[in-house]
Parts: C-alpha cells; structure tokens; sequence
C-alpha cells in the first residue's frame, strides 16, 4: 500500500511519489519562541512527527530529513527580552529548551534540523539578492518587497482572488509598495531593534522569507513535503510558495501541502491572543506525555479538535487498557519475547491513508483484543505474535513506549508507593506462615488504596487501578 496525503494546492487526496526515495525531504513552520507553547501548538509538532515516522518506517531512518524551524526574531521576543531586562538570546534560548523539552515528553522525535532565522541571515539575504536579480522583487525605501505581479499564480494555494488578498492588507497601503499585495522581504530595524547588514541597509526580514530561505539551506529546493496549522496557508505559505517559485526560476517548490485543523477550546481557536490557553508544559505536570499525544492524534489531522477534560481522560483509559493487555500478556508469556509480530498492518495501513488516526486506534484494540484473547485460550504463540504487533504499532506511532508496570504506578506517590511495598511485604510474609485471614485482610487494605495485586511466579506486583 502506498501513502495517500491530502495536498493543498491540488485540494486532493494524493499517492505521495518522492523525487528521490533514499532522501525524502520534509519541512514544517515551527514557534516564535518568546513563553511556554500552549498544546494547540504542539498539534502540528504531533501530526508531523507521526508522518515523520511513517516516512522513516516507509523509507528507512537515515533516507528521511525533517526540518522544523525556530523563529527567533520577532517583536514579541524582544519585548519580552526588554521587559525581563535580559539578552534577546536568552529569551529565545531558554524558551526553546523548554519548547523541545516539551516536544520530547510528548513522543516527538527530535526533527534532524531545526535551523533558526538568527542563524540563517546568509541564506535570507543570498535569497532575496536572487529574487531582486530575476525581476521577483524591488528595493525601496530601506525595503525590499516581493512583486506579486511577478508571479501570475499568486493565489492559488489558499484559493484566493487577487482583490480578497488586497482586502486582507492592512487598509493603508505603504507609499513603497507597487502593488498592494506586494509583501516584505527586508525592512529597516528601528533603533532598539535586532537588525543585520545587507545590501539594502541594515535591517531584518521578513517572516515569510525566512522559512523558504531556510528551506534551500537546509534541504535544497524543491521539497517533498510542506507542513503547518492551517492558519499559516494564507497568506504565509502563499507568500513562500511565491518567494520559493520565483527564486528557482519557475522549479516546483514543495511536492505536497499539508495542513492541520485547529486545535479549540470552547469551539474557539485554542491561541494566546484570545487567551483560551492550556500550556503543555502545565498539562505535563499531571499527565503522561503519551496521553496527550494520543488526544492530539485521536481526530483526523484535518479535521478542528475540542480541547476539553473528558477528551484526556478518554486518552487516558484508552491507554490503561493498551498497557493493561501488554501486562498481562507479558505476565503471562513471562519474559519471552518475540521481534515483530504480524497483524500490525491494520494499523500501518490506516496510517497510509491520509494518517487515519481513529482507524490506527481502532487497530491497536484489535491487537489489543486478540493478544488478551490469546492469553485467555493461554495460547502462547498467539499471544506472543499479538503482543508484539501491538508494541510494533503502537511504536510506529510513539504509543507503548514506557514498562506496563512503570505506566499504571506512574499515578502513585512515593508515599502511596511505601505503603504499597510495605503492605505486599507483609502479606507475603503472612502466607509463607500460612496465615490466610491476614493475607486477606492486607489485600482487602491495598484494594482500598485503589491497588490491585498481581501474583507470578517471581512474586507479586502491583498496579494503581483503571478509573472506572
Ligand atoms: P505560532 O507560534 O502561532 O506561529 O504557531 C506555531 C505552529 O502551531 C503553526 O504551525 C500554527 O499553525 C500552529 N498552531 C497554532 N495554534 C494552533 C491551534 N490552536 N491548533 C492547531 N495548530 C495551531
Ligand atoms: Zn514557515
């Protein structure tokens, strides 16, 4: 089966054919890093992972390139820089540890580049000297500006007509402008401002041009594969696809366009200007990266997402019942294991189709089921290929990675943790001495601490239980 994406430009669900299959190549517009990323922004982060994982699990690791960028240059940086009374640098230093941090915990492979305007000023600059040299753009008043008129397809990506994209410009239009669509590609820092030499004075770009810029640095033109929010196609990814066109001289830019829904709270757009914000960094305190990873993923890509309590704690359970069939089968199968079971196609598949998420989910209960279903036959072999289908699947989509064990007393303290291992202690030391009441009362006092125990042939363990 091939992969499907649903392009953009085409308005179409697309088999993916890259130029060169030992180096596909993958780009996605990443944070302004100026304060903590709230979830809706690692919706993207997620999506694009998992389809970096499919592209490596479809193309091999080392034949695929993912770049993400950084802004870090923007207003907002500098403003937090000033009111902090600290270097621009520190601000966006510390705001991208902690971006990543928060990436990492939420199963996102780190990207192989994640290059940032600050370093790219080079590139930035050699790019718009090429786009002036071929006519695609003019210098003006301390300005360089793309020329719209200069590319006939402008508008195509977003699907709009010249006069909206007119209408969407602020109301007046800047005297330099030729046309009142044309876009900034460089403009003069004013005086408390970052700002780099370039031919045309010194100065800083524009945000459009940082990202196709970067793109050819990085990953040379044209890509296989352009991502983002879908509230980057216009005029963002318009405006790069324009840039990206003229620049190499009429040479496709980017092979596919995808883009995610929003993710909203309270049927809003979840975005710090309304303020309807969660931050991952908060969410992370109480909840296992893998749980919110699985409520990003559990709508299609495409589709908006209600960011809402009930939706965690359905990712939650879904899980506790993945890592419950793991403990219980590997109780069962006691150590052995087995590389790459058969059956995980169900789920590989749905991921081709246009990374059909609730289908993928809906093929890890399968799994699920039929090595539960093994183990209640105590079919071993059965049980063992089912197992490890499911820790296959679920790691082709950053899901099962932690130890069963581990998950279900990851919601115990380490004061509730004591008192577990003191009770199992005593309890094993009541029935070496045959003292069956005891044994039963300590068991009835671990099920009050909501605690189940589990006895093997290596002793007891333990696990915090499902909520109901
Ligand atoms: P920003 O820092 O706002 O430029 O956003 C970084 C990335 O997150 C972009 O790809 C945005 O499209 C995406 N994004 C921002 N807010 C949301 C949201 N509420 N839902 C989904 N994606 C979002
Ligand atoms: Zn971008």
């Amino acid at each position: 089966m091939t992969l499907k994406l649903h392009d953009t430009l085409t308005r179409q669900k697309r088999a993916f054919v890259p130029d060169n299959p030992e180096r596909v190549t993958m780009y996605v517009c990443g944070p302004t890093v100026y304060n903590y990323a709230h979830i809706g922004n690692f919706r993207p982060v997620v999506v694009f992972d998992l389809l970096f994982r499919v592209l490596r699990n479809l193309y091999g690791e080392g034949n695929v390139l993912y770049a993400a960028n950084v802004t870090d240059v923007d207003d907002k940086i500098n403003k937090k820089a000033a009111d902090e009374g600290v270097a621009i640098r520190e601000v966006s230093d510390r705001y991208l540890a902690a971006y990543n941090a928060d990436a990492a915990a939420l199963g996102a492979l780190p990207p192989t580049f994640q290059p940032r305007v600050t370093e790219a000023m080079d590139a930035i600059i050699g790019m718009i000297s090429d786009l002036i040299r071929h006519n695609g753009a003019y210098a003006a008043e301390g300005h360089v500006l793309f020329d719209t008129q200069a590319f006939p397809e402008y508008g195509k990506l977003s699907g709009r007509a010249m006069d909206e994209m007119i209408a969407g410009a602020r109301v007046d239009v800047a005297p330099y402008k030729r046309h009142p669509a044309d876009f900034v590609l460089w403009k003069p820092s004013k005086a408390d401002e970052p700002s780099w030499e370039s031919p045309w004075g010194p100065g800083r770009p524009g945000w459009h041009i940082e990202c196709s810029a970067m793109i050819q640095d990085v990953l040379g033109l044209p890509i296989d594969i352009h991502g983002g929010g879908i509230d980057l196609v216009f005029p963002h990814h318009e405006n790069e696809l324009a840039q990206g066109v003229c620049a190499g001289h009429g040479r496709e830019y980017a092979k596919i366009w995808l883009h995610n829904g929003f993710l909203n709270m309270a049927d809003e757009k979840m975005s710090k200007s309304v303020g309807n914000v969660v931050l991952a960094h908060d969410l992370l305190k109480t909840w296992p990266g893998e749980v919110l990873r699985w409520a990003l993923l559990s709508g299609h890509y495409r589709q908006p997402l209600e960011w809402t309590e009930a939706l965690l704690d359905q990712a939650k359970s879904a899980l506790d019942r993945l890592y419950r069939v793991l403990d219980d089968s590997g109780r069962f199968l006691a150590g052995r294991t087995a590389a790459g079971g058969d059956g995980g196609e169900i789920v590989r598949d749905a991921l081709l189709d246009d990374l059909n998420t609730p289908q993928a989910f809906a093929g890890l209960f399968q799994l699920a089921d039929r090595a539960r279903q093994a183990v209640m036959a105590k079919d071993a072999p059965a049980a063992t290929a089912a197992r490890a289908a499911l820790l296959d699947a679920g790691g082709l989509m950053g899901f099962l990675t932690a130890d069963p064990q581990a998950w279900f007393q990851a919601g115990a303290d380490d004061d509730l943790k004591g008192r577990v291992e003191a009770l199992i202690a005593e309890r094993a030391a009541a029935r070496a001495a045959k003292n069956w009441p005891e044994a039963d009362r300590i068991r009835d006092a671990l099920a009050a601490l909501n605690v189940e125990v589990m006895d093997g042939p290596s002793g007891a363990t333990w696990r915090v239980r499902e909520n109901a």
